[in-house]
């Protein structure tokens, strides 16, 4: 039988996310062991270890079958590969800052600067996009230290807190884009491989649909039944048991971690009582 390799960063911020994500499909593997390359123990599949950037290549040419890698760092490979679908870790954005003492109205004022990035594509095609021309200076690491040391005017780069930016006394003034961590598989897969693909993104599905959503008990007084239960839309209604208490009901049902705490007040305002919440584990429609 064919086994599906699946190519995943080796260490970076979306290695534990990807190796638990694995995990919480069912699929076991030996611990890191430093190798390359390791096998599953109870699913058809193949883990391959890689730095991010090269796994865009990897899945393009069919050494890895399918990849987790940042959107930043697939749109910037500009290889092609199909994206299964996001999956929700590693969120973070491209944006451009300039020196925290320089005032800055619009794009239009790094019209002929210096920019220092890692994203030259992605920021290239943003200034062609809005019809700016600047100088592009493509650094791999430490770009947030070039308007110090007089490399570049701005930056462009990834920021999630923005507290690096804070401490090398820069400010955020665009964002270009907007990531998050992506499945992606080869153009060319077997019958076969797609076939385990398949059952891959079902059980993904499960447990990201499992992770935004609760399983929550209350007890409501029958007279706040039809309010509470419009409150409720579950899955496809909530189950109601009458209590032994004379005149109450226990609701069972799921709710999104959207909205969570808004709904649990109305819930509250509307009688329920003794309101337990839950993890869901796994989630199939
Ligand atoms: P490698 O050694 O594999 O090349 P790297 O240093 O290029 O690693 P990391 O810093 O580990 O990359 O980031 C990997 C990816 O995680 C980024 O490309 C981006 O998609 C995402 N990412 C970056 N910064 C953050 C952040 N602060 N929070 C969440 N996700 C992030
Ligand atoms: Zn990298």
């Amino acid at each position: 039988m064919q086994k599906l390799k699946l190519a995943i960063q080796k260490k970076g911020r979306l290695s534990d996310d990807s190796i638990n994500l694995i995990n919480e499909c069912g699929i076991s593997f030996p611990k890191s062991s430093g190798k390359l390359v390791t096998a599953a123990y109870d699913f058809p599949m193949e883990i391959l270890f890689l730095r991010d950037d090269d796994i865009p290549d990897y899945v393009q040419d069919g050494v890895a079958d399918i990849g987790i890698v940042g959107e930043n760092v697939l749109v910037e490979s500009g290889k092609n590969v199909d994206v299964v679908s996001q999956i929700g870790f590693g969120k973070c954005r491209l944006s451009l800052a300039v020196p925290r003492n320089i005032t800055y109205n619009n794009l239009k004022e790094l019209e002929g600067k210096a920019i220092a990035t890692s994203y030259p594509k992605i920021l290239q095609s943003y200034l062609e996009q809005h019809q700016v021309q600047a100088d592009i200076h493509v650094i791999s690491g430490s770009v947030e230290i070039a308007p110090s040391i007089g490399l570049a005017d701005a930056i462009c780069d990834i920021v999630s807190t923005g507290s690096t930016l804070l401490s090398n006394g820069l400010k955020e003034v665009e964002t270009i884009f907007q990531s998050q961590a992506v499945l992606i598989k080869n153009q060319q897969l077997s019958a076969e491989k797609n076939e385990i693909l398949n059952q891959l993104v079902f059980r993904m599905e499960a447990v990201r649909r499992a992770q935004k959503n609760k399983y929550i008990l209350l007890n409501a007084p029958n007279a706040s039944l039809e309010k509470i239960i419009s409150l409720l839309p579950g899955i496809n209604s909530p189950t109601v048991q009458a209590l032994a208490k004379e005149g109450w009901s226990s609701v069972h049902s799921v709710i999104t971690e959207k909205d969570f705490w808004e709904k649990i007040q109305q819930l509250k305002d509307a009688g329920a009582e003794g309101i337990l919440v839950m993890p869901i584990e796994k989630l199939i429609y």
